[in-house]
């Protein structure tokens, strides 16, 4: 359990920091609109803006949830030209390329599986643009392929990930990651045992980033994406203890009007996702800080 300890460190002070520093899109803007508060509160309420439902690591993207233009990354980039985020693993064309955030947590993940002796990693697709998406949909078909703007790759927070030496079914490489990849943030999208509750036929090379602790929560309940956010909807909170950091994850229905009041900790680190329906989920560590 060294790797998730680990991890979830890793994770956590990226959080902290960020909060601090008004990173756009992926969290709440808190200047100027706490509300009010008592002496030495322990939560106050920001406003999040009307799409943010449709943006964040929780999004969900299906037959029926096309991205939103909010939902796109600003922070895509081609791993072929970040050789320090391409280390240990290859790549299958000078293409590839996905989200900044998530390339570096993909990178920590070939680190610690490099340590283990799994070195045949390669990234076979990342992001995709809508042309690309467009291209891929044209040449295999919609039994293959999704069309543009409905799949995941999309997004940039999902990658096809090959071995060198066998399929994934087969390699070491995939056995690691069905064993470890949630450790790190991500999960495996479309399992075998799910394909009723997905859509999709199983695919063994597809992980998407979901981030920590969500991938924790889905591994420990062998939830999908889906199950996961329809469990977040009904239950509105949820509790998770990953390493000795515990979080909290809570679940608003968006406001169809514009803004929706959510409630973030008062000075601990949080981040806010949309699920790409009508859901804004909050996401705070206690104290937001290391154990
Ligand atoms: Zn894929």
């Amino acid at each position: 359990m060294k790797a998730t300890r680990l991890a979830a460190l890793v994770v956590l002070a990226v959080v902290a920091v960020k909060a601090g520093q008004h990173a756009k899109g992926w969290f709440a803007e808190p200047e100027g609109k706490a509300a009010a508060a008592d002496a030495a509160p322990k939560s106050r309420i920001v406003q999040a803006d009307a799409d943010q439902q449709y943006r964040g690591d929780l999004v969900l993207v299906d037959k029926t949830h096309p991205v939103r233009e909010a939902g796109r990354l600003d922070d895509v980039v081609n791993l072929f030209e970040h050789p320090e985020l391409k280390h240990g693993y290859g790549l299958m064309d000078t293409t590839v390329s996905l989200s900044k955030r998530v390339a570096e947590k993909w990178q920590a993940l070939a680190d610690a599986a490099r340590a283990d002796g799994i070195r045949h990693f390669v990234i076979n697709s990342g992001y995709r643009d809508e042309a690309a998406q467009k291209k891929l949909y044209a040449e295999k078909g919609s039994d293959y392929a999704l069309p543009p703007g409905y799949s995941e790759h999309n997004l940039g927070l999902s990658m096809d990930v090959g071995s060198t030496t066998a399929s994934m079914n087969a390699a070491p490489e995939g056995n690691w990651l069905s064993k470890h990849a949630w450790e790190y943030g991500f999960i495996l999208r479309y399992p075998e045992d799910k394909t009723a509750v997905t859509g999709i036929q199983f695919e063994p090379w597809h992980f998407r980033y979901v981030g920590l602790p969500h991938s924790v929560i889905m591994h420990d309940r062998g939830w999908t994406l889906e199950e996961y956010l329809a469990a977040l909807k009904e239950q509105h909170t949820l509790t998770a203890l990953v390493d000795g950091v515990s979080y909290e994850v809570d679940y608003y229905t968006a406001s169809p009007s514009g803004e929706t009041a959510i409630s973030v900790p008062a000075d601990g680190a949080y981040t806010v996702s949309g699920d790409n329906d009508d859901g804004i989920i909050v996401t705070s560590s206690a104290g937001g800080e290391k154990p």
